[in-house]
């Protein structure tokens, strides 16, 4: 039976990733002194990131544990310099500076090929160097909403390993699967799920910022992500990926064992993403392998629609050719990588800035 510890992070950070921890068993029954670990946060945001109090705490325990070769390791959506600029923007680099860690932009590092177990779509997936690199995983998603998934956590955060072209073979080959086989590629030694200010609504960017002050630790990545998003109040049909990799990896959600808090007790059911309600009627969208980030800046675009200046519109997203549609509407091409023949209107940036759209269509 696997574990999975919740705890309320009042009244102190380090003392709660302490008793998380002790709940499964304590820091010292899987890294050693010997070990080098490699810290993934999720900073694929400016308004909800992996929370930096907890990631100072966890530093700070893993070094009174005598546990000492650390790096933090992560990619953006984009390019390196938009990495760049969310690790300066969200405080990691002023961390790393601090206790003296390598703060590793995962968009500019040289790749693996690893072969995936019991693969559902890639025989072999290409990663950051870096997964090879170290011999311990600490995963540190943030627990949040997401347009396409349902819920971002341990596993989806995993997607900032791949290399910049391989986040765009999974988009073309199916998200749900490509996470499952990256989920069974990449052995995660722990993972810490930061429930201290959570999205929803909208997700994994624009959504409402709330606060829940929790925190789960689980050495099963699979089993921790179902613990958070059961809180979350999701079903697990609800995250396609997730119930794949439960299926694969034959888990029984039923075996369990929750230490702490109990999950009855810590529920908060977050407002789902509804694309249907977010998408205006007249508008079509043909999305030919776009990035999430793109697709999230489209669907935030919508909120700044008024029902009186919303014309027909065909919108094309993604950076594949695309067949172009017979009808009256207004052809958009949207984010830079898209270059369709006729677009009557071009929307630029990587990923555009959501006001755009709707100044342009004005
Ligand atoms: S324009 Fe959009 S889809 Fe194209 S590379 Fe940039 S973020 Fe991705």
């Amino acid at each position: 039976m696997g574990r999975v510890s919740i705890v309320k992070t009042e009244p102190d950070l380090k003392q709660a990733l302490h008793r998380a921890l002790e709940f499964i068993g304590g820091i010292g029954s899987f890294i050693g002194s010997e070990d080098s670990v490699l810290l993934k946060p999720n900073l694929n945001d400016f308004d909800c990131i992996t929370n930096p109090g907890l990631v100072e705490a966890l530093i700070t325990y893993l070094f009174d544990n005598n546990i000492k070769k650390l790096m933090i390791a992560e990619s953006t959506f984009g390019n390196h310099h938009i990495t760049e600029k969310h690790f300066r923007h969200s405080g990691y680099y002023d961390i790393c500076k601090k206790y003296d860690i390598p703060l590793v932009n995962l968009n500019k590092s040289g790749s693996i090929e690893m072969k995936v177990p019991n693969p559902l779509i890639f025989n072999t997936i290409h990663l950051a160097k870096e997964v090879r690199e170290v011999t311990k995983i600490i995963n540190i998603p943030v627990m949040k909403v997401h347009y396409a998934t349902g819920v971002t956590l341990g596993l989806k955060n995993l997607k900032g390993f791949l290399t910049p072209d391989e986040k765009k073979h999974f988009h073309a080959a199916g998200l749900d699967k490509g996470i499952v086989d990256l989920g069974n590629t990449i052995p995660v030694d722990l993972t810490l799920i930061d429930g201290i200010n959570c999205m929803e609504r909208m997700g994994p960017k624009g959504g409402d910022v709330f606060y829940l002050g929790l925190l789960l630790a689980g050495r099963n990545i699979g089993e921790t992500d179902y613990i958070a998003s059961k809180i979350m109040g999701y079903d697990l049909h609800e995250v396609k990926h997730l119930s794949y990799f439960m299926t694969v990896n034959k888990v029984d959600v039923n075996n369990i064992q929750v230490c702490g808090e109990k999950c009855e007790n810590v529920i908060r059911r977050f407002l789902k993403v509804k694309t249907d309600m977010i998408i205006p009627k007249n508008i079509r969208i043909y999305n030919h392998n776009a990035c999430s980030a793109c697709m999230n800046a489209l669907l935030l675009s919508f909120r700044f629609f008024k029902e009186e200046f919303v014309n027909d519109a065909d919108i094309y997203i993604g950076s594949e050719q695309a067949e172009i549609k017979e009808s009256p509407g207004i052809k958009v091409a949207f984010g830079n990588c898209c270059t369709i023949p006729g677009a009557h209107v071009t929307i630029k940036g990587c990923p555009p800035y959501p006001l755009l759209l709707v100044e342009k269509l004005k």
